[in-house]
């Protein structure tokens, strides 16, 4: 069975891999978080079909489920702007704009294009601070770069041995159930 990564765990694989696997192991979330199975595809598909035809009456298309068979990845869109071809992911607050929340945004645009909308325009928006942060279209370098990532993500294995980090892990809402790290909040 082909399983697709879900678009949500990129930022999440980046913060820590662990991390994905223990919400996995203790929160029963593998079908939803780590991987979208087919028939999530199956279902995008559809809403996609139906959607899409909306989207010529509709200018904005507010949490498109949206997939990409090609990066083998699943998952929801923010908000698409049909008239300004802008493709927007909305943040509560935004001081810094992580990697993983660039691959996020791009990967909801690889999915996008696969499916057919055509998009020049990509953005987070900050609700806190009523602020668009405009991000630059992935390249093909950049695309290539996305597809090495996701490759280490679908060959993760949670046996290995991470770097932990004190910051990190002490932020990590999984601290106290985690086995990999040396640092636990509570001791
Ligand atoms: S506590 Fe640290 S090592 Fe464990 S899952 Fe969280 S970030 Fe990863």
């Amino acid at each position: 069975m082909f399983d697709y990564i879900a678009i949500s765990t990129l930022n999440d694989f980046i913060f820590c891999p662990y991390s994905i696997y223990l919400h996995n192991v203790y929160e029963g979330g593998a079908e939803e978080l780590y991987h979208a199975t087919p028939q999530t595809r199956g279902k995008a598909a559809h809403t996609t079909i139906d959607e899409k035809k909306y989207s010529t009456l509709k200018s904005e298309i507010v949490g498109l489920s949206v997939y990409s068979d090609e990066l083998g990845i699943a998952g929801k869109i923010d908000i698409y702007k049909a008239k300004e071809k802008l493709l927007i992911e909305r943040k509560y607050q935004l001081k810094t704009i992580y990697q993983g929340q660039i691959y996020q945004l791009w990967a909801e645009y690889f999915c996008m294009k696969e499916m057919g909308y055509d998009i020049e325009k990509l953005a987070f928006y900050a609700i806190s601070n009523n602020q668009m942060f405009p991000v630059e279209l992935p390249s093909d370098d950049d695309k290539q770069e996305m597809m090495r990532f996701i490759e280490i993500f679908k060959m993760y294995n949670p046996e290995e041995d991470i770097i932990t980090n004190e910051n990190k892990c002490n932020n990590c809402i999984y601290n106290s159930l985690c086995d990999k790290t040396e640092y636990h909040v509570y001791e």
